[in-house]
């Protein structure tokens, strides 16, 4: 059965985005519905990220053009992008600042985390994830004095 078109909120909106940052050069979200083959069974969501395979200089011979993909499934279509951000970010290496990377898509995630490695925590006032190490990922001072923290 169609599935309608997912509204995806802002946490997985710009998860998209942030999936494209790790090279991937196509993202595409799909479901598989059992009932299209007439079985029961809930419709699966999937976020597929295609890669370019480049030259691997380890090995010559391995074929360039090519692509590689990743994937992630969930019960609805947040679930999928946001799990597989979390897949693709997670235990990573920061390319700014070398700490392993964390990603977080809860904007009042601060805590433990950011003692851990360089967390990739959504900014809900720009719409985007926002590294800790490229400056506070909770927004600006002025942005925090508004909410009434220091
Ligand atoms: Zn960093």
């Amino acid at each position: 059965m169609t599935q309608p078109a997912p509204v995806l909120p802002p946490a997985a909106l710009a998860a998209f985005e942030l999936i494209g940052r790790t090279g991937a050069e196509n993202l595409e979200l799909r479901y598989s519905d059992p009932a299209d083959d007439g079985d029961d069974g809930p419709v699966v969501w999937m976020a597929v990220a295609r890669y370019p395979v480049t030259i691997d200089l380890s090995r010559p011979s391995a074929p360039a053009g090519r692509y590689r993909f990743e994937v992630d499934a969930a019960m609805n279509p947040a679930g999928a992008v946001l799990r597989l951000a979390e897949r693709l970010i997670d235990g990573g290496e920061c390319t700014h600042c070398h700490r392993p990377t964390i990603f977080d898509a809860d904007p009042l995630g601060a805590g433990p985390l950011d003692a851990m490695g360089c967390v990739y925590r959504f900014d809900p006032e720009l719409a985007t994830y926002r590294r800790t190490c490229e400056g506070n990922p909770r927004g600006n001072r002025a942005a925090r004095r508004a909410r009434g923290e220091r």
